[in-house]
């Protein structure tokens, strides 16, 4: 059963039924189910559960499911998905142990559905590796994927995972989706260079979620080149900013640079572009 991710009121009153009624809660962390169930008046036994849990602590569950009722809860959101509870369902389905849902929140569906992006075909690819090795070729099997891709994504790897997506996918309309359903709740929008260099500079906080456009969604690169680079003039002089820009798309640093001085110059004459930061100290 689903759980809110981050607003215990996305707790759905058909879940909080199921906690209530449940003979026992297979949960994450019991210190954070607790508050759970306190929402949900339920006073009924947690036990710890994780897909590393021991054989014999998911085989006594399993036991369990043939004779009482187990409700499973993530410590976020729909179990499951990036979520312990696969290898359970699975084992419980094998045995012909009825399983069935009461769905809910999934951080996934709730950034999809206020990003803007393409929402008829996407494609949930979760947290991408840690390693950078591993991290590149598992972008570059998504590249073609004709689906806006959805990622789990944590604020100290957003920087640097936004400049290899940007590097591997070209210019594609992105968007940061932050601590959804929180006070300081955020969708950040723009190609993924800008946002690669947006999170350059500043680590977030919180939880996010990660989505990049289609293939199709596309710009021409050398649309690309100059949205990068005006929104990197607008805070830096153009040596720094053509080297962000030529790291972020992964082109020449003397083309990003030739081009951030032609930009500086139009900017002279367009009132939008004249910024003090223009003024290059480089
Ligand atoms: N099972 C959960 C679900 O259905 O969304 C996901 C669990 S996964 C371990 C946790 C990740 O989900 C976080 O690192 C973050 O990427 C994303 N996430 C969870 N809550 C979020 C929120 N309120 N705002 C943005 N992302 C969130």
């Amino acid at each position: 059963m689903a759980g809110p991710i981050g607003n215990l009121e996305d707790l759905t009153l058909r879940a909080a039924r199921f906690l209530r009624q449940a003979d026992v809660i297979a949960c994450e962390d019991t210190r954070v189910t607790a508050k759970l169930l306190r929402a949900a008046a339920s006073t009924r036994p947690m036990l710890p559960y994780h897909d590393h849990s021991a054989a014999d602590v998911q085989e006594r569950l399993l036991e369990r499911m043939t004779r009482e009722s187990v409700a499973l809860v993530s410590d976020a959101g729909t179990p499951l998905i990036s979520d312990p509870g696969h290898g359970l369902v699975r084992e419980a389905r094998a045995r012909g142990i009825p399983v069935t849902t009461a769905p809910g929140p999934s951080a996934a569906i709730a950034a999809l559905s206020i990003s803007g992006l393409p929402t008829d075909r996407f494609l949930f690819a979760g947290f991408l590796p840690p390693k950078a090795v591993a991290r590149d070729k598992a972008i570059a099997a998504l590249a073609g994927v004709p689906a806006t891709l959805v990622f789990y994504e944590s604020g100290p790897r957003l920087a640097a995972t936004l400049k290899a997506l940007s590097v591997a996918l070209g210019p594609r309309p992105a968007a940061v989706a932050r601590e959804l359903t929180k006070r300081h709740e955020e969708l950040v929008p723009g190609t993924l260079a800008e946002l690669a260099i947006r999170y350059a500079s500043t680590e977030p906080k919180g939880e996010i979620v990660l989505l990049v456009a289609p293939p199709e969604a596309a710009m021409l690169p050398a649309d690309a080149l100059d949205q990068a680079l005006k929104a990197a003039l607008a805070t830096m002089p153009a040596g720094k900013a053509a080297a962000s820009v030529s790291a972020a798309l992964g082109i020449p640093r003397p083309e990003a640079y030739a081009r951030a001085l032609a930009l500086k110059d139009l900017g002279l004459k367009d009132p939008d572009l004249k910024d003090p930061a223009l003024e290059d100290s480089a």
